[in-house]
């Protein structure tokens, strides 16, 4: 399996013919919703347009995913779609006539008409594929080549998706349009998508799925009704750990709790626990503190120029990598080691370098690298931000209590 990481910079392979996992029983936890989300399937109370809010990585895309091909299945059973009539394989190679995608998109380089998502439909398929319908807004930017562009949902789209709904449906009496990331909306097709909402085309179905639904038009929000998908539960995040991403029962257990609810976390913390990304992050880390303990100037020099020649999205992930282990430390001197998130190696350093992390000095620590953050995020320059970072950081950790 291929996870797309946080700073992956990898070649983006392209494979046909890809399925994506979308029967309920492969939606990660919510058992409950999805319960409910059947229930409305089987005695016809499907509501026209629905709003799926929650985190990405909370599963939202596949729930509206498994919902669709539920809907679309002409077999169903057992509160699952069967997987093998004509309309599950479409579904599932998301190639349904009669079920479209909608998403941010980017003008290629060098055309001047505005896109439309039809003209990234493979990769869309791709990375759903790749991911199981869970990844973030920066993988979906990735795959389009959009870099730090923002991706935007056009006018000319909203123009598209009338021109679809206006044919019959091909297989079956429904036709389904699922918009991830509706806050993406140019305005002009916000408002061209509450006219169809407005007025509901006959056996059409909206799901928007969005992360940021204040951003949209009080009016689009008024108009749908909301499927609010919390935190995926504990127990469910352990079991797929083990399962689908082979940690240890020990990883699966740490990895469960720190990832909040969400898989991206999930899966970033199981690959980070032997990945060589985390290897860096831990062995920049460990320099970092002990070349301050040791009060190296020089070397401490050294170290902000390695840094900030790694590129930003690395400097972000060591940064926040940084954050966790500061507080995890100052777990441990608050004697607090029973919620602790740290296994082998790490916990290891951090047992003994902890005491140099305690109350005195413990916000300025976070402060100086949220600080740093920010200024990576609003590209700073890099060789400033992490001279400056490593010195701050080496005077906190030798100050006394
Ligand atoms: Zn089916």
């Amino acid at each position: 399996m291929v996870y797309t990481l946080k700073g992956y910079k990898g070649p983006y392979t392209r494979a046909k013919n890809k399925t994506a996992k979308m029967k309920f029983s492969q939606v990660i936890g919510h058992e409950e919703l999805k319960e409910r989300l059947r229930k409305n399937i089987d005695e016809g109370r499907v509501s026209h347009a629905q709003l799926f809010v929650g985190e990405h990585g909370w599963g939202t895309l596949q729930l509206a995913l498994a919902y669709v091909q539920y809907l679309h299945c002409s077999n169903r059973s057992g509160g699952e779609p069967c997987g093998v009539c004509p309309s599950c394989v479409q579904m599932q190679s998301l190639a349904h006539p009669d079920v479209h995608f909608v998403y941010p998109t980017i003008k290629p380089k060098g055309s001047s008409t505005p896109p439309t998502s039809d003209l990234y439909i493979e990769q869309w398929r791709e990375v759903v594929a790749d991911n199981e319908a869970c990844f973030s807004e920066h993988t979906w930017y990735e795959a389009i080549g959009a870099d730090n562009a923002q991706g935007l949902i056009t006018t000319k789209e909203a123009d598209e998706i009338i021109r679809k709904l206006s044919y019959k449906a091909f297989e079956g009496t429904h036709k389904s349009v699922v918009v991830w990331m509706p806050e993406k909306m140019h305005t002009a097709a916000a408002n061209a998508l509450l006219k169809i909402l407005e007025e509901p085309w006959e056996n059409t179905l909206f799901l928007l799925v969005s992360e940021h639904p204040e951003v949209l038009l009080d009016t689009i929000i008024s108009r749908t009704q909301s499927v609010n998908v919390g935190r995926i539960e504990q127990e469910a995040l352990r079991s797929y750990a083990t399962r689908t991403l082979g940690a240890t029962e020990e990883q699966a257990e740490v990895a469960a709790r720190l990832a909040d609810g969400s898989v991206l976390n999930l899966r970033r913390i199981v690959a980070e626990g032997g990945s060589a990304a985390a290897t860096d992050n831990f062995e920049l880390f460990t320099r970092l503190m002990r070349l301050s303990y040791g009060n190296k100037h020089l070397d401490l020099f050294e170290w902000a120029e390695q840094v900030a020649a790694m590129g930003r999205e690395n400097q972000k992930s060591f940064l926040e990598y940084a954050l966790r282990l500061i507080r995890e430390s100052y777990m441990l001197t608050a004697g607090m080691e029973s919620v602790s998130y740290l296994w082998g190696d790490e916990k290891a350093f951090c047992s003994k370098f902890a005491p140099y992390v305690a109350n005195h000095n413990v916000e300025a620590l976070v402060a100086e690298i949220e600080r740093a953050l920010r200024d990576v995020g609003q590209n700073g320059n890099a060789k400033i931000v992490f001279t400056h970072f490593a010195l701050a950081v080496s005077k906190l950790i030798a100050m006394r209590a």
